[in-house]
């Protein structure tokens, strides 16, 4: 059994923040910055690819609940809503989550940086065709 799994039948403990019939959202054990939080679905699926329409509803509804309370509570300047799959997109856990992040200014201990490759956006969208 996976360790998220673990953490729902309360064989790990984990500090709950938010639980309804299809999620769970926890402090991630690592915090990245104040307030981190991880929500995942109580049914266990490897990534998004894998997930049912209706958790992954559940999911960004009840991130974006919390987001606003993470923002409030903690006095954060702004939030990332992270999705990581398959271990070359930096997935460590296989059971799907998002992360919550709470920003607090550019020092913070996160950095979200999209630097341009140089790949030309006509020949990716000849590609695609
Ligand atoms: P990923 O890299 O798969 O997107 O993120 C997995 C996250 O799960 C990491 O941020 C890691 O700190 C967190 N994590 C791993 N094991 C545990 C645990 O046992 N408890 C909690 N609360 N978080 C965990
Ligand atoms: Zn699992």
């Amino acid at each position: 059994m996976c360790i998220f799994c673990k953490i729902i039948k309360q064989e790990i403990p984990a500090h709950v923040i938010y639980e309804d019939d299809l999620v769970l959202a926890i402090f991630d054990i690592s915090q990245v910055t104040k307030g981190h939080t991880l929500i995942m679905p109580k049914k266990h699926y490897a990534n998004i690819y894998e997930a049912d329409d209706a958790v992954l509803e559940r999911m960004i509804i009840v991130s974006r609940q919390l987001a606003g309370r993470l923002k409030k509570k903690f006095n954060a300047s702004g939030i990332n809503i992270l999705n990581n799959n398959e271990p070359a997109a930096g997935q460590t856990v296989e059971h799907l989550h998002f992360h919550i992040i709470p920003r607090y200014d550019e020092n913070d201990s996160i950095i979200c940086e999209f630097r341009p490759s140089g790949i030309n956006v006509g020949q990716v969208a000849a590609e695609w065709k």
